[in-house]
């Protein structure tokens, strides 16, 4: 497809697609091969080597949606977001990352990283200064994630980006909760997107797949870790994510306005003490939030009072699914006190804000009246 400026819209349903030349159908083939020619051609393909042509098409869609010149695909978020940070990162390096990242990027760090002679530094909170107190003269990556999980803090992109390039950083943002729809972090100034394809990119909760979008220049150093370490998606699940993306911009509308409309209700439910959604206007970081972001997500968090216990409550409702992942179609919910945050003491817990009656809910796209009475019942 000619690269016009086309809307947000047009690139989730058309970008990359692969035309079939053979029998003129309207949706991209599925090229399943893993062998082909060396000999006398411009591009030497190969699954691992990230370049076949349905993992290229699928690049291409996320790469215009992320601004940016190149974009791969992943078997996994935690299969990007590691061959991301090995690429750049060296034995006697330094890597600053936010304070309340992933668990799986965080476990990454903190027991794979002492074997590499890599060092990382998390910082206090989610302001710039604390960001700039963690520097080293060695630090080469700065690591952020925003919205984050479970609270939902927003960080200051730009405000990040532009401290990074004064000290000659890289920087890295795991993109996932606001998606591409909702947040381009590359026009604000950071250097690589990261994704756990998983969650709203593919959003029907039907595979695992992963997605780093830069530069070509900083995308050469990826692709040479990426092939060794061989976190390449197949094929098939590249087919799917291209067909997942074709409704992704009117999914994530839809999960916005859900959550938006989700969130103010719960705030005003005498059942609910707080609401963690960047959309409200009493959300600490809302501002920010408005300024660098296109739509606030489908994702936030609220807190049960005392008088109900948020496990009986979880057990009782019928259309919202108790659930480990995020960002589908359905509406799910998860208590991250039973869950990500449950090998910390109860006070440990606190310290960090998330209560033993938490919740977290990944509002879905069905209609907000129906899940809204799923809550009222389940409360009774
Ligand atoms: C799920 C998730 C990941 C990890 O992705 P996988 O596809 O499970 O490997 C990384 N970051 C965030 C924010 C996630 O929600």
């Amino acid at each position: 497809m000619a690269k016009a400026k086309y809307g947000v819209n047009t690139i989730c349903t058309h970008t990359g697609e692969i035309k079939d030349e053979q029998f003129g159908g309207a949706v991209s083939p599925i090229y399943l091969t893993s062998s082909y020619p060396f000999m006398d051609v411009d591009v030497k393909r190969y699954p691992r080597y990230f370049n076949t042509p349905n993992q290229q098409a699928v690049g291409e869609k996320i790469a215009a949606l992320e601004h940016v010149e190149a974009a791969i695909p992943f078997a996994s978020g935690m299969a990007a977001i590691s061959t991301t940070l090995l690429a750049f990162l060296n034995q006697g390096d330094h890597i600053v990352l936010q304070n309340e990242i992933y668990g799986g990027s965080f476990n990454f760090v903190v027991e794979d990283f002492h074997k590499m002679g890599i060092t990382y530094s998390f910082t206090d909170g989610i302001n710039v200064a604390d960001f700039e107190a963690k520097i080293q003269p060695n630090t080469k990556v700065i690591y952020i994630e925003t919205p984050s999980n479970p609270l939902l803090t927003i960080t200051d992109i730009k405000a990040v980006a532009d401290l990074a390039k004064k000290h000659g950083i890289i920087t890295m943002i795991d993109n996932t909760f606001a998606s591409p729809i909702n947040q381009t972090p590359i026009d604000l100034g950071i250097d690589i997107s990261i994704h756990s394809a998983t969650k709203y990119l593919n959003g029907h909760s039907d595979m695992a797949a992963g997605a780093v979008a830069t530069s070509k220049e900083l995308m050469d150093r990826i692709w040479h870790k990426a092939k060794n370490l061989g976190g390449n998606l197949s094929d098939l699940n590249c087919y799917l994510l291209e067909r997942s993306i074709k409704t992704l911009g009117i999914r994530v509308e839809r999960h916005n306005s859900n959550a938006q409309h989700m969130a103010e209700y719960l705030q005003h439910h005498k059942a609910v003490v707080k609401v963690y959604y960047p959309g409200l206007k009493d959300h600490p970081n809302h501002a920010i939030a408005n300024e660098q972001m296109h739509g606030f997500g489908g994702m936030l968090s609220f807190e049960l009072d005392g008088k109900y216990d948020a496990f009986t409550f979880q057990k009782k409702l019928k259309l919202i699914k108790p659930s480990m992942s995020l960002a589908g179609v359905e509406s799910t919910i998860l208590l991250p006190s039973k869950t990500s945050h449950a090998l910390l003491t109860a006070e440990q817990r606190k310290a960090v804000g998330i209560s033993d009656n938490l919740l977290r809910f990944s509002v879905g796209i069905e209609d907000v009246q129906d899940i809204i009475d799923d809550i009222e019942q389940a409360l009774k």
